[in-house]
């Protein structure tokens, strides 16, 4: 590459901002902050300034910056053998398979990369298994999804998306979805008929502000799913791996669905690494040929997606969650009245809503910013707080004073 190509990299915060703004397409709004480095719950911005990092790559970061356990699996694999393709064996990918199996309690692994892949990925399944196990009619298969969801960035997915934003002219969609309302049991049940081949929910709704479903919901739709021999699909791409205080957000009313949609911290943070995880009965429906990946289970990805499965075996990060999670509840709660007007929290997983008087979502991230806490706004007023599941009691404090702060500020 000739050298005049290379641009300089050691830049000012604006001139970065300017650099990204003339030639990253505009696809995100970020906040105005350059990271560098980061390490455990914390990062640094190019001038040196720490942040407590309370979005946590939306919860890709659940074990934070740097894991020592997983940076050594990664380096390890990386000097060994990073990429095969499927169309040989490794002898990493019967391992990661197994042992993510076996944290899930279920029979089967496919491996994808992002998260929109191994959610497009159980779609296929579900039409698979519907046509060929449950005897559908060709082409009449539907699949039941819930109001305001977010499972990802294709085409098929935002078919069924509620969001404006995310749908507008991306038009034709695929037909086959059908909404009702997030939280209604009885609402699901009326909309499955004889070609209901699944259900597709976030057990938590994360996207949409922190979303939790009313208590019993998804024992619910666990029923009505065997009830009408229908797959149920539970996204727990951001919900689960620890977020939630638990190794599932469906394992909070003891329920397991038949296929979960796993991703973001099952790469680690380190490397994307998806998966769609069910008993053989459903996974059984696929056959050699019929659904792929060039990198989906490469042995970098098992290397990392196995020694993430290791750091959740032991039970320390989900206890952590729920611990820390009553502590962030808890302060949380003593912000209400005072620029909050309400959260929802499961685990260390909060969406809290900013009382409009003091502003919008983006400021109060904003002023957030300037006290050194990084959180993200979602849907105008709600910020999402979602720190590494590392962060100790003094930092969960930390946050929370940030954004007293931060509400005091913007009241003034
Ligand atoms: C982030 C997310 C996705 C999409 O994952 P990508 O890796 O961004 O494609 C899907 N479902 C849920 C619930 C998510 O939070």
């Amino acid at each position: 590459m000739s050298s005049d190509l290379l641009v300089e990299t050691h830049l000012s915060t604006a001139q970065y901002i300017e650099l990204d703004e003339a030639h990253a397409a505009h696809t995100y709004h970020p906040l105005p902050v350059v990271l560098r480095e980061g390490a455990g719950a914390w990062v640094t911005d190019v001038e040196g300034r720490r942040y407590l990092d309370c979005l946590a790559g939306y919860s890709a970061l659940n074990f934070g910056h740097g894991h020592p356990a997983l940076l050594a699996a990664a380096h390890d694999q990386l000097d060994r053998l990073t990429l095969t393709s499927r169309a040989f064996h490794h002898d990493l990918l019967g391992a990661f398979t197994a042992e993510l199996a076996a944290l899930c309690g279920m029979d089967a692994v496919l491996p994808m990369n992002s998260g929109a892949e191994a959610v497009e990925t159980a779609l296929k399944l579900a039409r698979k298994w519907g046509y060929e196990v449950k005897g559908v009619s060709p082409d009449q298969a539907n699949i039941i999804v819930a109001r305001d969801n977010f499972h990802g960035r294709t085409i098929s997915i935002v078919s069924f998306s509620t969001d404006p934003t995310a749908k507008a002219n991306f038009g034709p969609f695929t037909p086959g979805f059908r909404e009702v309302a997030f939280g209604d049991a009885d609402q699901l049940a009326q909309a499955i008929d004889a070609n209901t081949v699944a259900v597709l929910i976030e057990p938590i709704q994360g996207e949409a502000g922190v979303v939790i479903p009313p208590d019993g919901y998804l024992r619910a739709v666990r029923e009505i799913c065997t009830e009408a021999n229908v797959v149920f699909m539970a996204d727990e791409i951001q919900s689960g791996l620890g977020r939630a205080g638990t190794t599932f957000a469906c394992d909070y009313e003891n329920v397991r669905p038949d296929v979960y949609i796993l991703g973001k911290a099952l790469g680690g943070g380190i490397m994307p690494v998806s998966a769609v995880v069910s008993t053989w009965d459903v996974m059984g429906a696929l056959h050699p040929g019929e659904h792929g990946s060039t990198f989906g289970g490469n042995p970098l990805a098992c290397a990392v997606g196995r020694a993430v499965v290791g750091l959740l075996a032991t039970g320390e990060f989900q206890q952590r969650s729920a611990v820390l999670g009553a502590q962030l509840a808890d302060r949380l709660a003593s912000l209400v009245g005072n620029g909050v007007v309400g959260f929802r929290s499961r685990g260390l997983w909060a969406g809290v809503d900013i009382d409009p008087a003091i502003g919008t979502g983006r400021q109060v991230c904003e002023a957030l910013l300037r006290r050194g806490v990084l959180a993200k706004d979602t849907h105008g007023s709600t910020v999402r707080l979602a720190p590494t599941l590392v962060v100790t009691t003094g930092e969960v404090d930390h946050a929370i004073d940030a954004l007293a702060a931060a509400l005091t500020d913007l009241a003034h």
